[in-house]
């Protein structure tokens, strides 16, 4: 058993920090946090760093999949705002090893060299207003008629929807089919006739902006369904295939690496701040929250990469991928929330990193599977019998 990040991987992680120390100012965090917006000009210079080619092979244009280095990514790009990992992933796991996984050679050859380079974004069309952890259940309708597809139906809380240039929708294709097999992937994009978008703020995740996406009798080509035309009604595979074991890394990723920018941030300022004539890193009290905070994030980043090393293995992983997604992000959240509290007051107010940090972390217990819906995994798969 090594522990030891191999080289590679410790020289990534330096060159994303001196790429965030050098291009990426609290000031412009503060910007696009206040607009809820990240101009897309960051995703191309993260992509000449060589970033966006990390979950595909060469063979398509990427760099070949490295899950490890993925993961120390969106880590890093998290730390400064987790919306700029937010972006990043949009491009390199909603596309990327997406696409690589289901796609058709036709929207491979198209799509995947522009991800590498930074220039193309997507969005996740699953959640609809009546629809969130029952995804089979979603009631948006897509209808094969000879060579196009017609939708019609709405999805909510689309990240990201008005900026992409793809969205991916979960339709329901056959609804009097199977559950599970009456499901289709279809790219659709967000200027086509007939989608329109709508911001709706939620408190945290700014950068991201979630929207409302309405489908009024859009039309696309047949060869928009993800895989191409055969793949009609064999969406839940796709979704439930080998990418979904990576995506639930993505989220405790994130979440890891807002939770170590909220411990720099409580650590000085448990140095700089003094009362009662001593600076209150001094207080027990004090001291002893942070060190447990700094315990915790330990047992995450193992548990995180050790799931990592597991997928990038190929080794079974459904488990141990939903431990790691509830378990590192619940711990971050209680993390940031102490993080919080060493700060008093100024862990409220806006113009520190803090407020935003709180009111990013508490969306990573919700997104990409609730925790609720991971422990049903995994006593689902340890076979623990269901009430
Ligand atoms: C900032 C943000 C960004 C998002 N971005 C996207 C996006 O880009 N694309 C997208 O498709 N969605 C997105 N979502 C939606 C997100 O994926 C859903 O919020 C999530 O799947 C949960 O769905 P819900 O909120 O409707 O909750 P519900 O499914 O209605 O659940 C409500 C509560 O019940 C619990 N619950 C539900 N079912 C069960 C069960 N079987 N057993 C036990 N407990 C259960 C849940 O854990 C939760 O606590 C985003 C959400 C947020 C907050």
């Amino acid at each position: 058993m090594d522990f030891q990040e191999e080289e590679h991987i410790t020289m990534l992680r330096d060159m994303i920090r001196k790429f965030v120390a050098k291009e990426v100012t609290s000031e412009m965090v503060a910007a696009w946090d206040e607009a809820d917006q990240i101009p897309r000009e960051m995703l191309v210079r993260i992509g000449e760093l060589g970033l966006c080619g990390l979950t595909f092979g060469e063979e398509h244009g990427g760099f070949g999949r490295d899950i490890v280095a993925m993961t120390v990514a969106i880590e890093e790009l998290a730390k400064p705002m987790m919306s700029l990992a937010g972006l990043y992933i949009s491009a390199v796991c909603y596309g990327g090893m997406n696409i690589e996984a289901s796609g058709s050679a036709a929207q491979k050859a198209e799509i995947l060299p522009k991800v590498t380079e930074g220039k193309m974004c997507f969005a996740y069309g699953l959640s609809e207003p009546n629809v969130g952890a029952d995804l089979p259940s979603v009631e948006t309708r897509g209808e094969l008629i000879g060579d196009k597809v017609i939708i019609n139906g709405a999805k909510r809380w689309c990240s990201s929807a008005d900026m992409a240039d793809l969205i991916f929708v979960l339709l329901k294709s056959d609804p009097e089919g199977p559950r599970y097999n009456n499901l289709s992937f279809v790219l659709v994009p967000p200027n086509a006739k007939g989608v329109t978008t709508q911001r709706v703020k939620t408190m945290g995740s700014n950068g991201n902006g979630t929207c409302d996406v309405h489908f009024d009798n859009v039309e696309v080509p047949a060869e928009n369904i993800l895989g191409g035309p055969e793949f009609w009604n064999r969406g839940w595979e796709q979704l439930a295939g080998p990418a979904l074991e990576a995506e639930k890394l993505e989220v405790p990723a994130l979440a890891l690496g807002v939770a170590e920018a909220a411990m720099t941030e409580a650590w000085q300022y448990a140095e700089e701040r003094e009362q009662f004539g001593q600076k209150i890193g001094k207080f027990q009290s004090i001291r002893h929250m942070l060190a447990d905070g700094k315990t915790k994030l330990q047992a995450a980043r193992l548990m995180l990469y050790w799931c990592a090393d597991l997928i990038a293995n190929e080794r079974p992983s459904a488990a141990e991928s939903s431990m790691t997604k509830m378990f590192v992000t619940e711990t971050c959240k209680e993390v940031v929330l102490t993080c919080q509290t060493v700060m008093g007051a100024y862990g409220y107010a806006e113009g520190f990193g803090m407020e935003r940090y709180v009111r990013d972390i508490l969306a990573t217990t919700i997104f990409g599977g609730s925790t609720a819906i991971q422990l049903n995994n995994i006593a689902n798969r340890y076979r623990l019998a269901k009430g």
